[in-house]
C-alpha cells in the first residue's frame, strides 16, 4: 500500500496535486475539507457540527475530525492506498492517524510538503474565491486566519514526519504540470 500525506498550507494547490496522483498512482483521494462541505450541503449532523468552525477558518475539532477520516478509510477496503489532502492538520491528528493505520497494518510512506510563500497564497485563495463558491475562501480576514492557524497549529507537523525521515519537499511555485513533475519524482523515488 502506498499512502501519501499531501502537506502545504491553504492555497498550496493541494487539491489538484492530489487530483493527479490519485490518477497515477490509484490511489483513493481523501480531502477532509471536501468531505465536510460535502456533508455541510446534504446538511448532515456531522456538517452541522463542522461549519460554524469552517466559516470561521478554525479548524473542526480532532475528535469529530479523526472519528471521519477513519471511517472513510474503513468505507475503502478495496483501495490500493490513500492520498491524504487536508489531513493531518495537527499534531494529535497525525499520531492518531499513525495508531490508525498501524492497526490496519500499514503506515505513511511518504508526506510531500508544497512550498508556497504566504503573498502567493493569499492571492490564489482570493482568485480560487471568485468561481469556488466557498465563502472561506472570499473573505480576507478568513484567509487571513486560515494561514494563522496553519502556521499555529499545522506547520509543526513538518517536524513530525521529519523525525520518521518521511518529509519531503516540494517546490509550489511555477505551472500545475511543473509542480505536478516534481510530486511525481519523489513519490516515484
Ligand atoms: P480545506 O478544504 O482543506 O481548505 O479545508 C477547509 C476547512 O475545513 C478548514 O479551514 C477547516 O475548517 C476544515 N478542515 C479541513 N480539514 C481539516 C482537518 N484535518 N482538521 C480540522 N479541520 C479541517
Amino acid at each position: 500500500m502506498m499512502n501519501i500525506v499531501l502537506f502545504g498550507p491553504p492555497g498550496a494547490g493541494k487539491g489538484t496535486q492530489a487530483e493527479r496522483i490519485m490518477n497515477q498512482f490509484n490511489l483513493t483521494h481523501l480531502s477532509t475539507g471536501d468531505i465536510f462541505r460535502e456533508n455541510i450541503k446534504k446538511e448532515t449532523s456531522l456538517g452541522i457540527a463542522a461549519k460554524s468552525f469552517i466559516d470561521k477558518g478554525e479548524l473542526v475539532p480532532d475528535e469529530v475530525t479523526i472519528k471521519m477520516l477513519e471511517s472513510e478509510v474503513k468505507s475503502h477496503p478495496e483501495s490500493d492506498g490513500f492520498i491524504f489532502d487536508g489531513f493531518p492538520r495537527t499534531v494529535q491528528q497525525a499520531s492518531a492517524l499513525d495508531a490508525f493505520l498501524n492497526s490496519i497494518d500499514t503506515s505513511i510512506t511518504k508526506m510531500i510538503a508544497l512550498d508556497v510563500p504566504e503573498k502567493e497564497l493569499i492571492k490564489r485563495l482570493l482568485a480560487r474565491g471568485k468561481y469556488s463558491g466557498r465563502a472561506d475562501d472570499l473573505d480576507a480576514n478568513i484567509i487571513a486566519n486560515r494561514i494563522h492557524v496553519y502556521l499555529e497549529k499545522t506547520a509543526v507537523l513538518a517536524d513530525y514526519y521529519n523525525k520518521q525521515k518521511k518529509h519531503f519537499s516540494v517546490n509550489g511555485l511555477g505551472s500545475i504540470d511543473d509542480i505536478t513533475n516534481r510530486v511525481f519524482k519523489e513519490l516515484e523515488k
